[in-house]
């Protein structure tokens, strides 16, 4: 006989990654093309030689260094083994068995995997038609069961931002007694017009949690590190539900290194943003409805066609990451990459 284990596991969908093939393009996970800066590798070697210690438990140093660079306290501040795993300690934090976690959907797919795991339900939002989030429909989803409410902003995978203007009368309608977390992965490619600072804003509100990233503009997805910022009351609770030591040393100086690296990582994301506009505007003169992106990423809503796009593109050895039936997230890499894959979409519109 089997050993007892949750009757509800059926119900958890599995995360489904990015997928990659040899000698192919990847465009498939948001990540950089362009491996660590210099600086940033040398931190991570002369880390390695400390391996055979545990990593200080609390990342001190990159919590203080953090606090400096974001000018908040370091009190404001937690490190964890990437944002994924903040934003599962913080659905722990909040939430008991049947609260609910509302979100915009499409959106990041591990919402609604970790509230199923802390035994949490998962309330999705339709977005509005142009990808972006439907914030009044957010709002009026609230009930007394809601404990939780992730705003990602730029949206995985659709693309837009939501402005400060927007979020502002949202967070004003929502009660204290709900936490929102502004999900700000792809915070460092945003150039928009009234753009948000989920750092200030969570400093301005007793409810509200910024979490942001090491994996995608500072390229360090592998290393896996995130960091919350937030009201005290909200960070002690997240801090006490880390897996302990679950921040490598490695990661934690990695970090650190790129915090003192940043007007070379600026260079980086200004070019992503000039080939993403490169990208976007070809997309939409083959007739794509990419809807305005701020992240590295754009999305193809191709609805019942995504599939077969997804597979023309990986027989162009270019491999993109496909939600079936529904739409194509590419992400944006250097412009050879890029080329590759216009070249991709542009046979396949041919083709049809
Ligand atoms: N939030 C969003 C919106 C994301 O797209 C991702 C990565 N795909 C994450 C959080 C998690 O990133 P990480 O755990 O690598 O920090």
């Amino acid at each position: 006989m089997a050993p007892d284990v949750r009757s509800d596991l059926d119900a958890i969908p599995a995360y489904v990654p990015g997928a990659s093939a040899p000698g192919a393009v990847k465009l498939a996970s948001n990540e950089t093309t362009a491996g660590p800066l210099p600086s940033v590798a040398a931190a991570i070697t002369d880390a390695a030689s400390a391996a055979n210690r545990y990593p200080d438990i609390t990342s001190r140093t990159l919590v203080e260094r953090l606090a400096d660079f974001l000018g908040v306290g370091a009190e404001n501040v937690t490190a964890g083994c990437g944002s994924v795993a903040l934003c599962q300690q913080l659905v722990q934090a909040v939430c008991a068995p049947g609260d609910e976690v509302i979100f915009g959907w499409r959106s990041f797919e591990a919402y609604p995997i970790i509230a199923r795991i802390a035994h949490a339900v998962p309330v999705s939002i339709p977005n509005r038609a142009d990808g972006s989030l439907d914030l009044d429909a957010v709002a009026e989803a609230v009930t007394d069961r809601t404990r939780l409410i992730f705003v990602c902003t730029p949206n995985n995978p659709t693309g837009p931002a939501v402005d400060r203007t927007e979020l502002v009368a949202f967070l004003d309608r929502i009660p204290e007694r709900v936490t929102v977390a502004l999900d700000e992965a792809y915070y460092e490619y945003v150039r928009s017009d009234d753009p948000v600072d989920g750092v200030a804003e969570a400093m301005a509100r007793p409810n509200v949690v910024s979490l942001r990233t090491f994996s995608k503009a500072y390229g360090l997805a592998g290393l896996r590190v995130g960091y919350l910022v937030g009201p005290v009351d909200l960070v002690v609770p997240v801090a006490k539900m880390v897996v302990p030591f679950s921040v490598s040393s490695l990661a934690q100086s990695a970090a650190i290194a790129c915090l003192e690296a940043g007007d070379e990582l600026r260079a980086r994301t200004d070019a992503v943003v000039a080939e993403r506009s490169r990208v976007r505007d070809a997309l939409l003169d083959m007739g794509h409805a990419v809807p305005d992106t701020q992240a590295n990423f754009v999305w193809l809503p191709l609805a019942g066609a995504a599939s077969d796009f997804d597979a023309h593109c990986r027989d162009h050895r270019v491999v993109t990451r496909c939600f079936a039936g529904d739409g194509v997230r590419v992400t944006i890499g250097d412009p050879d990459e890029n080329d590759r894959f216009l070249a991709a979409a542009r046979e396949f519109v041919t083709g049809m």
